[in-house]
């Protein structure tokens, strides 16, 4: 069924291309990899060099140069032979081993199943292929021979390859506007991911072949009929049906019907001008009734990948729902070849497209790694900007606006300008006031109320909120530049917050010490620096803390072991016996409680069994409990436990009065010292005093005296708290 690659047939396809190929160039490296491959074989039982004579047709018919034909022909040589890039240097040039080179480098990002590691491994592809994109398109021309080939390897590699395939490769195609190659991706990958819904699909596509063809010959000729009136010649009119991983897309995740597939029969006009698309739009809905809702302008609204079109769904007169594309001739290149459309239509152009609107993506990507160091968001990034669905709302004037699935209204304010984005006060979605978090769905008129104040700016907020990179980036820029007292405060805090639940106490000069190296690696020069990055978020606490408590342990030891004693002391008391907790009928158990919802006795609370150190005591209502409880491989370990009801009994109460230096978060500083030490709290009252300092009193239970010192001990520490004294007044 595959065709039968052989160099003659692919040196006269060559030569019928009228561009200059050197053929010397080209027949040489098939040589050489014929000769270096010579004692492999494929899976098929083929002659290895069948493999990248097929990747190099695949390059040719997107109307690849030279150099990536060359790199196509020799792409698996240094990797698999004893060829080495030196030597394929000298022979070929400093670019086609580059371009060799990357598409190795691409080979060894090792495959993964789980999500959140194939978009890592995205990420690590947009890197290496940031230098010459052609490196991607060779690996893209790889891939799709080795599905087309896949049904000759083991069940296990192939669903592996397939997956990967639908979830990285396809995308990336996508991406890259090359719709031929996405849409043979998908289609390969399904069949070895769904077989049994493929076939399924398979067949009831094949039961009704002539009648679907029937139906779109007779759709094409009344349009080309219509349109002989107006046009001469008639433009190209074609007609396809959806690709079959097109239409188990709708018929299985949105539950659609066959016959309610709108878009399953398409027709597409190409012309001339865009004056001519909108031209023959009128005509088309003039003669068959358009589905409202269902218009999409593409052309003055381009998809992310470039892609332009008008798309408009109409019902015959028989009642056939079908869809029509409209587009000219240029915008039907880059629709079928996208960012290939550089070498098969325009000559000249190196790898190194700068100006290219799909690469802008790929460089944003780029910038967010250099502005963040946290992966897993620029990962979380690269996965929704893959996503293929597209919305696109409106704004009031009737701007199209597409942006990625699950955007919210400030993603919106965004995309429309930054300036719109920076000054947002609220929104309204169908003239209806909408919260911030708003997500936005296709067809939607969203209108963005902003404050007339200049320097109005973003709350930090949205940075959780917002869907696309490109207004986290935004936001976070904002901030960067705007508020550098703001973000000194804020990151000075957020870090000490953070060091005070890790029971880490530090002051500025320990603390620059032991984050001299983080400090040098986020390129700030002063400890009010690296504050600042924390306070835009620049810097993400979570992958600096980890290490910052290893070398807080390995200097400060000895200290750390005379705290632990100490809380250990005061579990101890505040328990009796054990730690206050009941384990099913078990009364000798090791229990922590959990650092992430700290339950307090009276709490409702859950255990949970912990692979070698007992049971951990989450609240019934904490996040780690309710995502968990019902994962099959974990729901198994959750146990009942009960606060031990003797324990009220042997506690007293006693307040504390606590005199400080007014300040933001003094009261939650308070909280939170009281509730690590698992002390339960009743009472906690503030005001202002004359000077300008606080008074806060707060009752807590205690078990005895020495837990209380230890409690004001702990107190004492907080940043600016200047007394803390035992209350007679109960
Ligand atoms: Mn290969």
């Amino acid at each position: 069924m595959q065709p039968i690659y052989t160099i003659d047939a692919f040196i006269e396809k060559i030569t019928k291309e009228d561009k200059n190929y050197d053929l010397d160039k080209i027949v040489f490296a098939y040589e050489t990899a014929a000769r270096l491959h010579k004692n492999q074989k494929r899976d098929s039982g083929e002659p290895y060099i069948t493999h990248p004579l097929a990747v190099a047709y695949i390059a040719l018919s997107l109307g690849m140069d030279t150099d990536t034909i060359c790199a196509a022909l020799l792409h698996d040589t240094v990797e698999d032979t004893e060829y080495t890039l030196d030597e394929l240097s000298k022979d070929f040039g400093a670019d086609v081993a580059m371009l060799v080179d990357g598409v190795t480098k691409l080979g060894k990002i090792p495959m993964a199943t789980k999500e959140e590691q194939q978009a890592e491994n995205i990420r690590k592809i947009i890197l290496a292929t940031s230098q010459d994109i052609r490196v991607i398109l060779i690996k893209l021309c790889d891939r799709l021979h080795n599905m087309r080939t896949l049904h000759y390897r083991t069940d296990v590699k192939r669903r592996a390859t397939a997956l990967e395939t639908m979830n990285i490769y396809a995308p990336l195609a996508h991406r890259l506007g090359i719709r031929p190659i996405k849409e043979e991706l998908e289609d390969l990958a399904f069949q070895f991911l769904d077989p049994y819904a493929y076939e399924e699909i398979e067949k009831q596509m094949k039961l009704r072949k002539d009648q679907r063809e029937e139906i779109i010959e007779s759709i094409k000729k009344k349009i080309a009929d219509r349109l002989s009136k107006d046009f001469d010649p008639v433009p190209y009119i074609d007609g396809r049906v959806k690709s079959n991983y097109g239409i188990y897309k709708k018929v299985y995740r949105d539950g659609k019907d066959l016959d309610q597939i709108y878009d399953r029969y398409a027709v597409r006009v190409i012309v001339n001008t865009v004056t001519e698309c909108y031209g023959v739009l009128g005509i088309i809905h003039d003669m068959f009734k358009p589905i409202p809702n269902r218009f999409k302008d593409y052309i003055s609204t381009p998809k992310s990948n470039m892609y332009q079109s008008l798309h408009t769904t109409v019902i015959g007169k028989e009642g056939i729902v079908f869809e029509v594309q409209i587009r000219t001739w240029e915008m039907h290149k880059t629709a079928e070849f996208g960012i290939a459309a550089h070498w098969k239509y325009k000559e000249g152009i190196s790898g190194k497209t700068k100006n290219d609107e799909r690469l802008n993506w790929i460089r944003k990507i780029i910038e967010a790694q250099k502005e963040s160091d946290d992966v897993e968001e620029i990962v979380r990034t690269i996965k929704t900007d893959l996503a293929p669905e597209d919305i696109f709302a409106y704004t009031p004037k009737g701007d199209m606006i597409s942006l990625p699935l699950g955007a919210t209204v400030i993603d919106f304010a965004y995309a429309i300008h930054t300036q719109v984005g920076h000054r947002m006060t609220g929104a309204k979605v169908d003239n209806k006031m909408v919260s911030i978090d708003h997500q936005i769905k296709t067809g939607e008129i969203v209108e963005i109320i902003t404050s007339k104040d200049e320097n109005h700016g973003p709350s930090r907020s949205w940075l959780k909120i917002c869907k696309t990179n490109e207004a986290r980036s935004k936001i976070r820029s904002w901030y960067k530049k705007e508020r550098r007292e703001e973000n000194i405060f804020e990151g000075r805090n957020e870090l000490r917050r953070e060091l005070r639940r890790n029971m880490i106490h530090l002051d500025d000069e320990e603390l620059k010490e032991l984050l001299e190296q983080d400090i040098k690696r986020h390129n700030c020069e002063t400890l009010d620096d690296f504050f600042a990055a924390i306070g835009y978020g620049g810097v993400t606490l979570s992958k600096i803390i980890p290490r910052l408590k290893q070398n807080y342990n390995k200097k400060y030891a000895e200290d750390r072991k005379d705290t632990q004693i100490q809380i250990d002391k005061q579990l101890k008391t505040s328990s009796g016996t054990s730690s206050g907790i009941i384990v099913d009928g078990i009364n000798d158990c090791a229990v922590k409680f959990a650092k992430c919802c700290t339950p307090l006795p009276g709490d409702d609370v859950i255990g949970f069994i912990t692979k070698g150190h007992g049971i951990s005591v989450h609240k019934r209502d904490c996040q780690k409990y309710r995502l968990q409880k019902d994962d099959p491989e974990l729901s198994g370990r959750w146990v009942d436990v009960l606060w031990a009801e003797e324990r009220s009994t042997t506690y007293f109460s006693a307040t504390l009065d606590i005199v400080a230096h007014d300040r933001i978060g003094l009261m939650a500083d308070i909280v939170n010292t009281i509730s690590t030490l698992r002390i339960q709290m009743h009472e906690a009252t503030g005001r202002e005093l004359k000077n300008g300092n606080a008074n806060v009193i707060v009752t807590v239970s205690i078990a005895g005296k020495e837990q209380l010192e230890g409690l004001m001990q702990k107190i004492r520490k907080i940043d600016s708290v200047m007394s803390v004294d035992r209350s007679n007044k109960q």
